[in-house]
């Protein structure tokens, strides 16, 4: 089909590319509830836009291009799509989950899908042995991210994917953190990957939406299902705006990973450093395995202070890294794990994974690097006590 073979164009030219009627270059936003049908008992190709809408459509197409995927579903948010997904399993299924999934996630599951009787336990999915140990005959799916928020904790995506084709169950990867430019889970054998795509993938810390492709048909048709039946789907404008912002998404990652393999180097080797996470470091966990399965370490970095830094005072001080949830945006977001994106992990359960009250979450932006260390350096700074 294409007159193109790299990920680059795809980004550009994917999916469904310019309008059929107008030949407008960019598909347009059909903002529409309706379609008027040609007769009682003709298949309209549109009905409602809860089922379906040309905008929707195209990102749809563009995302399962992306991942190498067959199918693509565009939800409200992130955890509209996680949803979804989890709205495949039953009463009386369990889903292993990885110790450092998304606040969300683990709420989800912990307060709304157990009124369902859906169950879920917390795994190390970093060793795949003691992992196949957990799998009994309740447990129907194994759900990771890698590298995993917020201690950048590396999965082998392969070895899972390995392991839940064994026993029969699903493998399901949130692929928020890397995105297609940068780690594709499908080609390592995943059954589902699912996108916060208001991170990287629209990129402008100005649309909320989620994503999810997979290859199976059967899958695809039940996911269809649930989409429809369940209605949390992605507007015309907002699928517009993901179109948008996916067209750079290239180009904005090489600049957010050059920027982030900077930072990464600044942090250790600065003294004030205890510790820093960063898949892209040779000595962090994870990084051979990485280095397997993803182009690089992405743009994420977690680090804490020593104990004579305040990191009340280090949030303070910055002055051009924005203390805000979220991120993969253009700009340098910072957040504190335990008291805000991890805030629903109770104590206990956070200490027990290592996210400590000192663990400071950088996401990296693409201004000009000396620009965000000069603010970590000086907040780093203000901060010591
Ligand atoms: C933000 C995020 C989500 C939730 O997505 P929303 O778009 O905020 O609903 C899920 N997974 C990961 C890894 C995230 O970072």
């Amino acid at each position: 089909m294409s007159n193109y073979n790299k990920v680059e164009s795809a980004l550009i030219h994917g999916g469904i590319y310019g309008d059929e009627y107008t030949k407008a270059v960019n598909v347009p936003i059909y903002q529409t509830s309706t379609y008027e049908q040609s007769g009682i008992g003709e298949e309209p190709r549109w009905e409602y836009s809860r089922t379906g809408n040309p905008t929707r459509a195209a990102l749809e197409a563009l995302i399962a291009e992306l991942e190498h995927g067959k199918s693509g579903f565009a939800f409200a948010s992130g955890m509209a799509a996680i949803t979804a997904v989890l709205s495949l399993f039953h009463t009386g299924d369990r889903i292993l989950i990885s110790s450092n999934v998304y606040g969300g996630t683990f709420r989800v599951l912990d307060k709304v899908f157990n009124h369902f009787g859906i169950g879920y336990s917390i795994e190390d999915t970093t060793d795949i042995d003691g992992l196949e140990k957990k799998i009994t005959d309740d447990v129907k799916a194994i759900l990771v991210e890698s590298p995993a928020n917020p201690l950048l904790t590396v999965t082998d995506l392969g070895a899972v994917a390995r392991l839940a084709a064994k026993h029969g169950i699903l493998s399901i990867v949130d692929n928020t953190f890397m995105t297609p430019y940068l780690q594709r889970p499908l080609e390592l054998g995943a059954d589902i990957v699912i996108h916060s795509a208001t991170k990287y993938l629209g990129g402008h810390s100005d649309v909320v939406a989620g994503l999810v492709v997979v290859n199976d048909d059967e899958l695809a048709r039940q996911l269809a299902f649930i989409q429809n039946s369940t209605g949390g789907v992605l507007g015309p404008f907002d699928s517009f705006l993901l179109i948008r912002g996916i067209k750079t998404l290239g180009v904005r990652l090489d600049r957010h990973v050059e920027n982030a393999e900077k930072a990464a180097k600044f942090l250790s080797d600065h003294k004030a450093v205890k510790k820093v996470y960063y898949p892209g470091l040779p000595d962090a966990q994870g990084y051979e395995i990485n280095k397997k399965q993803a182009k690089n370490g992405g743009a994420m970095i977690s680090f804490e202070l020593y104990e004579n830094y305040d990191i009340k005072k280090f949030f303070k001080s910055l002055r051009l890294v924005a203390l805000a949830e979220s991120l993969g945006g253009v700009e340098s977001l910072v957040c504190h794990p335990a008291s805000m994106t991890h805030a629903s992990i109770p104590y206990d359960v956070r200490q027990q994974i290592g996210i400590t009250d000192g663990l400071i979450r950088l996401s990296i932006g693409i201004e000009n690097i000396d620009d965000i260390l000069a603010d970590l350096e000086h907040a780093i700074a203000e901060s010591e006590v």
